[in-house]
């Protein structure tokens, strides 16, 4: 399987279609997911291209769970999240859906079941959750 360059998230990176972006370094982006399955479910992706965790390299999924961590810690503080559920799934039998790397980071809550996927979200609260996991993570 070859890694296709117009994935929707390879022409997010290069800013050819928008995202909520909440953190950015030199190999990694993280960005809310459009269809949240918990409130603030965000995607960490490397910058460089592969498909998912079978190409990836150990230098890209090093880069990509270092971010996963930051999320997940931003989550917990800055959303006031009591856990954190990390999914990443690989080709189509895997459910994966978009072939570019991600990670999904789910903020959860006690008692609180993730939502079905597929369904959209509302902007104006993922822009809001997006605005408290950004001043987490400047908080530290
Ligand atoms: P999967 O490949 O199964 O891990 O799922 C892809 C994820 O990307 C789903 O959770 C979608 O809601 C999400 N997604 C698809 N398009 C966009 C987009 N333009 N911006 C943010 N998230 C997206």
């Amino acid at each position: 399987m070859s890694y296709d360059p117009d994935n929707i998230f390879a022409r997010i990176l290069r800013g050819e279609i928008p995202a909520t972006r909440v953190y950015e370094d030199d190999d990694t982006l993280a960005f809310m997911d459009i269809m949240p399955r918990a409130d603030g479910h965000c995607l960490v992706i490397p910058k460089t291209p592969c498909r998912n965790i079978l190409d990836a390299s150990p230098e890209q999924l090093a880069a990509v769970m270092r971010t996963v961590q930051k999320l997940a810690r931003a989550v917990m503080a800055g959303l006031g999240a009591q856990g954190v559920t990390v999914q990443q799934f690989s080709e189509a039998a895997g459910g994966q859906e978009v072939f570019h790397l991600h990670f999904h980071v789910l903020p959860r809550f006690e008692g609180v079941k993730l939502r079905p996927p597929g369904q959209p979200g509302d902007m104006d609260e993922i822009a809001a959750h997006a605005e408290r996991i950004r001043a987490a993570i400047v908080a530290g």
